[in-house]
């Protein structure tokens, strides 16, 4: 739609090219104290505030002047994995949280969060209320590994043991035993690398960052010493990326323990490799199978800890202490592989191997799980079924970020595919596809819903609150921040 268009509603006037009420025939505030747009302005709602939602939710704002936007998020605090997934040593990556506050403070965008969709209120009254809704609640399930003993103590997904360190309130009871001396993590992802740079990251350098208080404290007495990384494809398949691999091959006081025999062939397929690939393969051989240099000996020497990449192998039970109470190692198929490069797969060969262990963490992929029956979900997928985040079969409704591709992508994955998503539902207005014309009560009509049910919306500037008392309490210990861990305390916080 072109900017500068006047759009009438009754009483009021809005012109669109300046984003601005004509003075004096609007004096309306929401209630998350922003100005009040025209009823006839088209209404989105957003249900998620992590990258896609935010993505989403900037792409909507800049390419059509008229489109209001709400954010409701299930809780206190926004920003979904930058602020529960990424990884506390990784800083840098939490800046864009910059830019989704921009978007936030926008004045035809509103946060609302500790309103959980699904059960707050439903997918069907949020489409009654806004003239499209995008789903973008991303994926909060894991895969589980299917075998047996996978419900005993010590053993965890990596979804909760990332969550326990991040400060996720549903995680802080974890209290993860780490008083052994193996860990072995099943998945050779970034996420898997992750949960490996923070069970052997020294202290002193976790102790800079947002990492939990309580997790801090755990992982200062953690006995673990060695942690594997076990893959069930080669090191050709292997699903991390070179700046986390080297992360942990330049780890402080650890050394790499590699079986030279799992690099058979990979040498000689270095030269057909795609570059990125070719490049993450490259250091890998060189840190399993060269011989060190004077200097990086000596620090191998030095070092009390291990990690390694462990290939081939696929788990097919975790094994118990005699008491059948707690995990004591893990049984894993040998494999071997069928076909060649990405697509190749890891067949049995019949043979296993025993790993004595006494922490196992699952790390073979988070999952999206439907929050509302009228929405189509496609369980098999774990996805929203879609067509460029339509949809199917459920015209103004929209899907963007994980839920939409399923739990892969970086962050910049995620906004491109958040802005196509934007694109479908803008050229949708444009189109008449989506009819805009009847007007819609947007937030007002949700907000009288909550309010009914006894929920209280957390606005972004009862964030800002939040987001101030976790900065002044890291300040006082040295730390970016201090989390409030749980919604209680964010709540507290946010309504004072
Ligand atoms: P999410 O970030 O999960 O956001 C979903 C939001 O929806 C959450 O806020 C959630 O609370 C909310 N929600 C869920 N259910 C409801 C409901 N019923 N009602 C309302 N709201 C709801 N990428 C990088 O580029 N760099 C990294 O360093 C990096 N580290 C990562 C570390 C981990 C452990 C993980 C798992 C991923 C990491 N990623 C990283 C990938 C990145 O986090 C994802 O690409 C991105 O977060 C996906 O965005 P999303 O909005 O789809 O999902
Ligand atoms: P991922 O990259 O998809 O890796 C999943 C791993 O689990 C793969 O090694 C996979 O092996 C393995 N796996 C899957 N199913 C399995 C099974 N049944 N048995 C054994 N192994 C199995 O997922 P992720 O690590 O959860 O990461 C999710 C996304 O977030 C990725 O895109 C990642 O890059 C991103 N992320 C980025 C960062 C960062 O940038 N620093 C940090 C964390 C996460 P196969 O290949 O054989 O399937």
């Amino acid at each position: 739609m072109s900017g500068h268009k006047l759009l009438f509603s009754g009483l009021k006037l809005w012109t669109s090219g300046t984003s601005r009420w004509i003075s004096g025939l609007h004096d309306g505030v929401n209630k998350s104290g922003k100005a009040c747009f025209s009823s006839c302005s088209p209404k989105v709602c957003i249900v998620g505030s992590g990258p896609a939602g935010f993505y989403t939710a900037q792409h909507l704002i800049k390419a059509r002047q008229d489109v209001e936007v709400d954010i409701y998020e299930r809780l206190p605090v926004p920003f979904g994995l930058v602020r529960f997934g990424v990884a506390p040593d990784h800083p840098e990556v939490k800046n864009v949280i910059n830019t989704f506050t921009q978007t936030a403070k926008h004045s035809r965008c509103s946060f609302y969060g500790n309103v959980n969709v699904g059960k707050d209120v439903s997918i069907e009254e949020l489409r009654q209320a806004y003239h499209a809704v995008v789903l973008s609640y991303g994926a909060e399930g894991n895969r589980s590994m299917g075998v047996p003993g996978e419900d005993l103590a010590g053993v965890y997904s990596a979804k909760d043991f990332v969550g326990w360190y991040n400060g996720l309130p549903s995680c802080g009871e974890l209290s993860p035993d780490l008083s052994c001396e193996t860990a072995v993590i099943l998945g050779q992802g970034n996420v898997a690398l992750d949960v490996a740079r923070i069970l052997l990251c020294p202290i002193d350098i976790l102790e800079k960052t947002d990492i939990t208080q309580p997790a801090l404290d755990a992982l200062a007495e953690s006995q673990v010493r060695r942690v594997l990384i076990v893959g069930r494809r080669g090191p050709i398949q292997v699903a991390c990326t070179i700046k986390e691999l080297r992360e942990m091959v330049n780890l402080p006081d650890t050394r790499p323990e590699m079986a030279a025999a799992d690099f058979e062939g990979v040498t000689e397929a270095l030269k057909d490799l795609p570059r990125p690939r070719k490049r993450l393969t490259e250091l890998m051989v060189k840190t399993a199978l060269e011989i060190p240099g004077e200097k990086e000996q000596e620090r191998r020497n030095k070092a009390s800890r291990t990690w390694g990449l462990k290939f081939f192998r696929s788990p097919v039970e975790i094994l118990s202490d005699p008491d059948r109470k707690r995990t004591a190692g893990i049984r894993l198929a040998v494999n071997r592989l069928e076909g060649s490069g990405d697509s190749s797969r890891a067949v049995l060969t019949g043979e296993v191997e025993d790993v004595t262990c006494g922490l196992v963490i699952s790390s073979i992929g988070y999952k999206s799980l439907p929050i509302d029956p009228s929405v189509p979900f496609d369980s098999h997928k774990a996805i929203v079924p879609n067509n460029m985040g339509r949809v199917q079969q459920a015209a103004g409704l929209y899907c963007s970020g994980w839920l939409k591709t399923g739990p892969t992508g970086v962050i910049a994955t995620t906004m491109n595919n958040s802005f196509d998503t934007a694109r479908s539902l803008l050229e949708d207005m444009d189109s008449g596809t989506l009819d805009v014309s009847p007007a819609k009560p947007g937030s007002q009509s949700i907000s009288a819903l909550l309010d009914k049910r006894g929920v209280k919306p957390v606005v972004f500037s009862d964030w800002e609150k939040i987001d101030s008392v976790e900065m002044s309490r890291g300040k006082a210990i040295g730390k970016p921040r201090e989390k409030l861990l749980t919604v209680e305390g964010m709540l507290q916080e946010a309504q004072k």
